[in-house]
């Protein structure tokens, strides 16, 4: 890239209260930056030892327990709070809090007495260096988050310790307002009500905010036209209480089964929330989870969680946060159908009940497909874009810009949605199986012009599973794309015999630039006429494996019956078709296909005679 054109560099910064994360966006779109050991998220948790050093991050976390009143966690609860503001946080802080000049909340460590902006600095300074060393380039400025419920002291606050990291604050936007334009919500240019639940590990928010668009075709959105409309949460709710309901659970059993009265020390209670964590976050993806401890002299406690017990037992701890929900539309005096909609931000909106009661109170489905954990540095990372100028970047149009689609048998590609479709839009399309007995179905969803599965861009897959067993060619699996005018593409699998359902949601214009756009076209145009004709071959395979099975089969049903001169054609037939098949899955590129077709044709013909014969053999067999 030519240096004069290159845009100032901004980075965007996800200063949270557990973790924090830095990203950046180029004309790929946002993406978040790794440290040396491609970890994203940096324990937002400093220690600081007797001789003043720091020690930031992963390796603080992890001694937090041996070192209580010296790492400092949660920093963010004290950012330019006074003492008194933070008196309800204190039973959850394991370091010392002293008042300073002022009554400005202060940590007191080691007898020296810290701001909470200089722990924050630490963090951001830390960020900055991975940033750095992530783009090879210095780093001297940042797009910032900070709770839409942050008073001007608070993100003043915020600022300050920016500006100690040796960071220019390019600005200071709302964690809800980030997480909406890194799903490029508002470049439809309509006015939308938005709401974003941000459940993380100890906190719980939600924001009604209100995109006023600027008018004027050109001008692109950033945070400046959304509007906080009101906020409700609870700064003590959060993912730490399911694990403590598992730790609380495992406790009364052991106590219930071996009268054990446990007092665990420190580092056993530490380790059993981190067990019980890992339980909860199996329980996210499966249908069960087993745990098994060891209580030594011989004894062990196991048993199975259900993901319907689990759910039952978390169930008023998601009625919490919709109460707040049901609070923040009243404040912001709307209905929950007037929500366009609702994006998930945190961790804990990975459990699937959460999803469910989100997206059934707000009468939409929730937007997932960024990664909670990421989607606030993300749009950080794209108003840092904006900022710099070098925002035409990340391409998210009112267009489509490539076919999308799935793979089909043998490898093959059927689009769903066709390139320069406008959005919104939908298709659907109706599959089988072809395979008898098949349970389950792997949806691979795609993206580009040309017509095998290998050559288009993967976007992601997912399983359609549970069907019952039935032959090849019953299931009625049935396969929608659904794309709403943000570019947001939700894939639905359902096979309507069963019921059974499965979806992912997919952000479909993510990652590619401008010129890739050119390139996949132009890619697809010079190899039309060779990918047509691999088309082609795939169906002709497909087509001719299931004939093959089925006439083999019936040849065997019918076995004594077939005159031998019939026996014979067919049999030359057969291998005729056979080796098209062969040759089709070793080069399929050599081979003729309107012969191919020819001996498909052949064998269909062929095989009239013994249809009938099979036939009449049922009808004997029946009788
Ligand atoms: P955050 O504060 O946004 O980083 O969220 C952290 C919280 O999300 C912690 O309580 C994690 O245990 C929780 N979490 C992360 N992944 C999952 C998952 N797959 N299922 C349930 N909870 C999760």
């Amino acid at each position: 890239m030519n240096q004069s054109t290159d845009p100032e560099l901004i980075v965007g910064i996800d200063l949270g209260t557990t973790n924090s994360l830095v990203a950046f966006c180029d004309d790929r779109g946002p993406r978040v930056l790794l440290d040396e050991s491609t970890q994203a998220l940096l324990p937002s948790v400093v220690r600081i030892d007797a001789d003043g050093r720091m020690t930031i991050g992963r390796e603080a976390r992890d001694h937090a327990v041996e070192y209580p009143r010296e790492t400092v966690h949660s920093v963010k609860r004290l950012m330019g709070q006074t003492i008194d503001q933070v008196r309800g946080d204190l039973d959850y802080l394991s370091y010392e809090v002293a008042a300073g000049e002022g009554a400005a909340a202060r940590l007191r460590v080691h007898d020296r007495l810290l701001s909470p902006q200089e722990i924050s600095a630490a963090i951001l300074a830390r960020l900055r260096e991975i940033a750095q060393a992530a783009l090879r380039r210095p780093v001297g400025k940042a797009v910032i988050t900070v709770p839409a419920y942050f008073d001007d002291a608070q993100r003043q606050a915020t600022r300050d310790a920016g500006r100690f990291a040796g960071l220019e604050v390019a600005r200071i936007i709302n964690e809800p307002t980030a997480a909406a334009l890194a799903y490029g919500i508002g470049r439809s240019g309509e006015a939308e009500t938005i709401a974003v639940y941000d459940l993380g590990g100890g906190t719980f928010d939600i924001s009604i905010l209100q995109i006023i668009p600027p008018s004027g075709a050109d001008a692109s959105i950033d945070s400046a036209f959304f509007q906080v409309r009101s906020t409700a949460g609870d700064t003590h709710l959060g993912g730490d209480d399911v694990d403590r309901l598992i730790v609380e659970l495992v406790q009364r059993e052991i106590r219930a089964q071996h009268g054990l009265a446990l007092e665990f020390p420190p580092s056993t209670r530490q380790a059993l929330r981190r067990f019980a964590e890992a339980t909860k976050i199996r329980l996210s993806s499966e249908d069960s989870a087993a745990i098994q401890i060891d209580l030594g002299d011989g004894r062990t406690y196991e048993r199975t969680i259900t993901r319907d017990e689990f759910e039952t037992m978390i169930a008023p701890w998601v009625d919490r946060t919709i109460d707040a929900c049901r609070r923040a539309l009243r404040d912001a005096r709307l209905e929950p159908g007037e929500i366009d909609r609702v994006v998930m931000v945190g961790g804990s909106t990975r459990i699937p009940l959460v999803r469910q009661r989100v997206g059934a109170f707000f009468e939409t489905n929730p937007y997932t497909a960024i990664d909670p954990d990421q989607v606030v540095a993300l749009g950080a990372a794209v108003q840092a874009a904006i900022l710099s100028g070098s925002q035409q970047a990340a391409l998210l149009l009112d267009v489509i810009p490539l076919s999308l689609g799935i793979e089909t048998m043998g490898g093959a590609v059927a689009k769903l949605i066709m390139r320069n479709s406008t959005v919104p839009c939908q298709a659907t399309e109706r599959f089988s199986t072809s395979v008898d007995g098949q349970t389950s179905i792997k949806i691979h969803v795609l993206q580009g012009e040309r017509e095998l599965a290998g050559d288009c861009r993967s976007l992601g897959e997912f399983h359609l599973r549970g069907i019952p067993p039935m032959p090849a060619g019953i299931p009625q699996l049935e396969v929608s794309f659904h794309i709403d005018v943000n570019g947001i593409l939700d894939v639905t699998a359902v096979e309507r015999r069963s019921g059974k359902r499965a979806a992912v949601q997919i952000v479909a214009n993510h990652g590619l630039t401008a010129a890739e756009v050119d390139r996949i076209e132009r890619d697809s145009i010079s190899h039309a006429r060779s990918d047509m004709k691999l088309h082609r071959i795939i169906d002709l395979r497909v087509n001719a494996a299931l004939d093959l099975k089925w006439i083999r089969d019936a040849i065997k049903r019918v076995e004594g019956e077939i005159p031998p001169d019939y026996r014979r054609e067919l049999d030359g037939r057969i291998a005729a078709l056979q080796r098209f098949v062969d040759e089709s899955e070793r080069e399929p590129q050599s081979v003729d296909a309107d012969a191919f077709h020819a001996a498909k044709e052949e064998l269909d013909r062929a095989s009239v005679r013994l249809h009938e014969l099979s036939i009449a053999r049922s009808l004997r067999d029946e009788g």
